[in-house]
């Protein structure tokens, strides 16, 4: 979805914005739920997220060339059924939705605002529109590890965009290349964005960037050749000879799992009486229930026992 066209120079504006400051000169965001009165207390959470996070997004994405954020309208429309699209500064999404998914609709707003910040020119790479969109709504707003974003195994794997192109600028933001989001930002903001930005920051084709990333993760997430004894802080999972999974505090043996599945990267634990799943990862324990899996303990796999 892309965001608003450019607004043109104004002396007025230039001249408000020196003497304001760039903070002061933030615009605003309206959240409408006129049509929506069952989304109104949602509306009223959103709109102070709003408040704190429009100008910080304008301060994270700030170049010499842009001195002002346009007001939004964000209208909650009951026909409406896709997630979000941004149109010119107002951005529409489904009445229906934010209250179904109160938590990840206030994410879609970011990564919304973001598109209204960038006020890229048509035409830009579409993956580091996408890519810097949910940069900043999962590696700033949510704080999402960087070993929870998606990471397809394949050549040129950050062209998926969103938030696999997210986790490699996430990345390169935290070891090769740091401040290269607000660099390449201020490039396509001007039209003048070239993929040579990657090599002369850190001496690497773009290519071969993605490719260093994805083996830095494939040894993360991998499981090694010997998986008999996966320990964390308080205790350990343990092979027994019968081919059962063993969890065990201190000695005692605490629960018993059968082995139900197994892949590259994760091993698949049942306790049957308990109705209870686990999944062994090279780094973690994760723990199935209603929504998904989450992080149970975070350990490693022992070598030689
Ligand atoms: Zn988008």
């Amino acid at each position: 979805m892309s965001g608003f066209a450019p607004r043109g120079f104004s002396v007025f504006g230039f001249l408000v914005a020196l003497f304001c400051g760039y903070l002061g000169q933030a615009g605003t965001v309206r959240i409408d739920s006129s049509a929506a009165p069952s989304s109104s207390a949602w509306s009223e959470s959103a709109t102070q997220l709003t408040r704190e996070w429009y100008p910080r997004l304008g301060n994270l994405l700030a170049s010499s060339d842009m001195v002002r954020l346009p007001d939004v309208v964000i209208r909650l429309s009951t026909t409406y059924d896709g997630v979000a699209a941004a149109s010119g500064n107002t951005i529409e999404m489904s009445a229906k939705r934010v209250v179904e998914l109160p938590e990840d609709s206030r994410g879609v707003i970011i990564h919304e605002l973001v598109h209204v910040v960038q006020a890229y020119p048509g035409g830009s790479e579409g993956w580091l529109t996408e890519g810097i969109a949910d940069y900043l709504r999962c590696a700033i707003y949510e704080a999402l590890p960087l070993e929870q974003f998606p990471r397809p195994d394949k050549e040129r794997g950050y062209r998926d965009s969103y938030k696999v192109a997210a986790g490699f600028l996430f990345w390169l933001e935290s070891g090769p290349a740091p401040g290269i989001v607000r660099q390449v930002n201020a490039a396509l903001r001007k039209g003048a964005y070239q993929e040579s930005v990657f090599k002369e920051r850190t001496g690497r084709e773009l290519d071969q960037l993605w490719n260093e990333y994805r083996a830095v993760f494939a040894r993360a997430t991998t499981l090694p050749s010997v998986t008999k004894l996966w320990r964390h802080s308080k205790g350990t999972f343990e092979l027994q000879s019968d081919g059962t999974w063993a969890e065990l505090e201190g000695s005692k043996k605490i629960w018993t799992f059968q082995e139900v599945g197994r892949s590259a990267s994760q091993i698949e634990l049942l306790d049957p009486s308990r109705n209870l799943r686990l999944r062994l990862l090279a780094r973690e324990v994760r723990l199935g229930n209603n929504n998904g899996w989450s992080v149970l303990y975070r350990g490693e796999w022992v070598a030689n026992e």
